[in-house]
């Protein structure tokens, strides 16, 4: 880690995702923090053109700052995407300088946006762990589990509405075949009655006969169809 002077309003520390540039003095909204520096490398040289790591810092289209070298502090700054510092580019002067857009207290990490190049290209296949990304993180899995957890008492409400049908479908059933049971005894005793009373009886005597054999009878008692089978027994 690079020696860092005392009178300076940062130091390297821990952070979530590694090291990070943590503020040691309160750094008003505006004031320039520290130089984003390194050699410049030339897109137009072949051998500057091949250097890859992830401190580059393009100014334009031609100059790149090679910010990988160990001086260089900015380097420790992370990316988030709700910052409290940015990067102040001033590509005539191939220059960069973090500058803080936030009142920033000491404690705090120093961020600023790496931009989307950076962000499609480094942090997006890995999920940026900034805290406002973090967050938005936590939310979304509070409110899937408060999502689960409402579909699970959804789902028990309904198990239960079901299990309650069920149960007074069944004491409608037991009652009903309780009734029947009561009610038959009685209907018997008056059907009864009316058999012996005469009326119609010979009718559902033959009626009886008829369902027996297999022959249907007409109201007079007489076979309502000549089958075969009636007829060889007739004979
Ligand atoms: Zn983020």
């Amino acid at each position: 880690m690079p020696a860092i002077s005392p009178d300076k309003p940062y130091r390297v520390g821990r952070s979530r995702t590694g090291l990070g540039l943590f503020a040691t003095k309160p750094i008003k909204k505006g004031a320039k923090i520290v130089r984003y520096f390194g050699p410049l490398l030339d897109s137009r040289k072949k051998k500057d053109d091949a250097i890859e790591n992830k401190y580059l810092f393009e100014l334009n289209g031609r100059w790149t700052i090679d910010g990988s070298v160990r001086d260089n502090v900015a380097r420790y700054i992370n990316h988030a995407c709700k910052p409290n510092a940015e990067s102040d580019v001033k590509p005539r002067k191939r220059k960069v300088v973090i500058r803080a857009i936030k009142n920033i207290e000491p404690g705090e990490e120093i961020n600023y946006d790496y931009g989307t190049d950076y962000f499609k290209a480094y942090l997006k296949p890995i999920g940026c762990k900034c805290a406002a990304c973090e967050k938005k993180r936590k939310k979304k899995r509070a409110e899937a589990r408060a999502d689960r957890l409402r579909l699970k008492a959804k789902a028990e409400k309904k198990a239960l509405r079901k299990a309650e049908k069920q149960v007074a479908k069944a004491k409608e059933k037991l009652e009903r075949r309780l009734k029947q049971k009561l009610n038959g005894n009685s209907n018997g005793v008056k059907l009864n009655g009316k058999l012996l009373n005469g009326h119609g009886a010979k009718s559902a005597g033959s009626e009886m006969i008829a369902v027996q054999s297999g022959i249907s009878a007409t109201p007079d008692g007489k076979p309502a169809q000549e089958s075969g089978a009636s007829a060889q027994a007739a004979e």
